[in-house]
């Protein structure tokens, strides 16, 4: 079995093996977990929505603040022992499930209440803040304890080397910020990646905004297919050259050398023209 050997305790007292197909590298440096803790400031009235709260490390401290936490915890020995663990407080609530199936507006309606937060498991972090996008309108911020490469790539500008579709996506719908890096040591079972704490803030309405956002997903997916391909090249089977030759972008460069003001202006140039991208695959 993948387990790590060291055994942790559950509420109930029962030893846990961190699950290695769970992503469980588990907080347990007490100043590390304050650091993350101030970083969110959480505050009475706040409604919180944790990914992955684990042994509740995280979970323990934001309790103290009174603001409204859902846990989604996909481990089902976790939820339950979370589930003892805070059955005092009517402030948290533990949601056994799937965080990449969870729907965000089964427990928010009005705009932007969210405040989204979790140390994720790495093995599906960049799907998990993915699906959170979809509803990014319902959401005020994202505090997320990621590898030190994912939030490298995030940040990253036009023209640089890990500039590319998670780069892209994240910053059509977010500002980012990179918090601070912390020591594998803060974690167990250790991992074998340098971590860090980002902070993503969904943009209000006057950001730029693409007609079609899948679309526009589709038009940056494609380009990046083929990083080495000049963009005339790389976008052929989704828009027709005498389209593309319309739009004031040099077809010559390299999809990393394109900015997302210029992959919004080629994705609206497709919704204006027809349907979707989709149109033009087979031609
Ligand atoms: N928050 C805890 C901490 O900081 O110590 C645990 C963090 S651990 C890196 C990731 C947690 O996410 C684990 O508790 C794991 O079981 C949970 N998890 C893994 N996949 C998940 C999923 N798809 N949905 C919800 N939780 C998941």
């Amino acid at each position: 079995m993948n387990i790590d050997k060291k055994a942790l305790a559950l509420a109930n007292g029962r030893p846990h093996y961190a699950r290695k197909r769970f992503g469980q590298n588990f907080l347990h440096d007490e100043n590390v977990i304050r650091k993350i803790v101030d970083a969110i400031s959480a505050v009475e009235g706040d409604h919180l929505l944790e990914i992955g709260p684990g042994l509740g490390a995280l979970t323990k401290e934001l309790a103290k603040t009174g603001a409204t936490i859902h846990c989604v915890e996909l481990d089902a020995d976790l939820a339950k022992s979370l589930r003892t663990e805070f059955q005092e407080y009517d402030s948290i609530k533990i949601i056994e499930g799937d965080a990449l199936k969870f729907d965000l507006s089964s427990i928010a309606t009005e705009k932007r209440p969210l405040r989204v937060i979790g140390n994720l498991p790495y093995n599906i972090s960049t799907p998990i803040i993915f699906h959170l996008l979809k509803n990014s309108e319902l959401i005020r911020d994202m505090t997320f304890m990621l590898q030190l490469e994912v939030i490298q790539r995030m940040v990253s500008k036009v023209g640089k080397r890990n500039y590319g579709r998670l780069s892209l996506m994240v910053q059509y719908y977010c500002e980012v910020e990179h918090l601070f890096n912390v020591a594998s040591s803060a974690f167990s079972p250790k991992p074998k990646v340098v971590s860090a704490l980002a902070r993503l803030k969904p943009h209000n309405s006057t950001s730029i905004r693409a007609k079609d956002s899948d679309c526009l997903q589709t038009v940056i997916r494609t380009a990046f297919n083929q990083r080495r391909k000049t963009l005339r090249n790389s976008l052929r089977t989704i828009i027709p050259e005498a389209l593309l030759d319309r739009i004031a972008i040099n077809k010559n460069l390299r999809p990393q050398d394109i900015t997302l003001n210029e992959y919004v202006e080629i994705s609206n140039a497709i919704c204006n023209h027809t349907a979707g991208p989709e149109d033009y695959e087979t031609k």
